[in-house]
């Protein structure tokens, strides 16, 4: 067995380190010279926790995440997911964006299937799992529709059916409410939280970047802010209270609403 394998076959413990950010640095190349983005960038990841990271446009948060998912690699330093360095693209690592990313040309069921497709998984278990990830995000009903056909805020709950079906460890989400209107923004993310407060996700951690404060106290345990030009973490904020309407256990749920 090898040591990822491992990893992975324990199941992490609440506060086991899921992920580590260490010294991160990300230079791009542009006409007048190297644009330092991020700079000596170290954060770290347990389970059970919500994360939020906060910073103004063009401070590299993007970058950051994009590190982290592996889709780029940093120009020094390095990230090291569930104690191995992260080389590629980790398989326990989904994420959600501002803009959806579907495709327009597949339907609902299809384009949660997609989220599994590049893992190898047989065509029945795909079916299988895609419905119930469908099912759990509340888009039942919505399996054959395309996402030209449906509201703003549907089309994000695709975007998490479709991280959420390949049961990730670490979900990161890059501005997931930021493009939709204020009432549906809240109704998605107060889903996502009782998901998550009722251990309805198979998820251990999630890192989500919002440059809107009060949304980043209401989901996170800790906020991290991201200085520009360049970007490094210049604070972290422990949120001293959860909002108690979504911290209760369900069942005192009925009392409060
Ligand atoms: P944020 O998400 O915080 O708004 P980004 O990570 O998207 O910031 O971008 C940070 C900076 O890095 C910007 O100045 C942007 O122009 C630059 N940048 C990001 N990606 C690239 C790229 N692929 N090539 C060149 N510059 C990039
Ligand atoms: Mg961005």
């Amino acid at each position: 067995m090898t040591a990822s394998a491992s990893a992975t076959a324990v199941p992490p413990r609440r506060g086991d380190e899921i992920l580590s950010v260490r010294h991160v640095t990300r230079g791009f190349d542009k006409s007048q010279g190297e644009l330092l983005v991020l700079d000596d960038v170290n954060l770290s990841l347990r389970s059970g926790e919500i994360v939020g990271l906060l910073g103004r446009s063009g401070s590299g948060k993007s970058t950051l995440l994009r590190i982290i998912s592996g889709l780029i690699e940093p120009t020094s330093g390095e990230v090291i997911y569930q104690g191995q360095p992260l080389r590629g693209a980790a398989r326990g690592v989904a994420m959600v964006f501002q803009t959806f990313a579907l495709f327009p040309w597949l339907t609902v069921l299809q384009n949660v299937e997609a989220g599994l497709e590049a893992q190898g998984v047989p065509a029945d278990e795909r079916r299988r799992r895609a419905l119930a990830a469908i099912d759990l995000i509340g888009l039942d009903g919505f399996e054959n529709a395309y996402p030209r056909e449906m509201s703003g805020g549907m089309r994000q709950r695709v975007g998490f059916a479709r991280a959420l079906v390949v049961n990730p460890t670490l979900l990161l989400m890059d501005e997931p409410f930021s493009a939709l209107d204020v009432l549906t923004a809240e109704t998605l993310r107060t889903d996502l939280l009782d998901l998550w407060t009722q251990g309805r996700m198979p998820i251990q951690s999630i890192l989500i970047v919002t440059h809107n404060i009060e949304e980043a106290v209401f989901l996170c345990d800790r906020i991290l802010v991201l200085s520009s030009n360049p970007g490094r973490v210049v604070a972290e904020i422990k949120v001293p209270f959860q909002h108690p309407r979504h911290r209760l256990d369900p069942a005192f749920r009925a009392l409060v609403d």
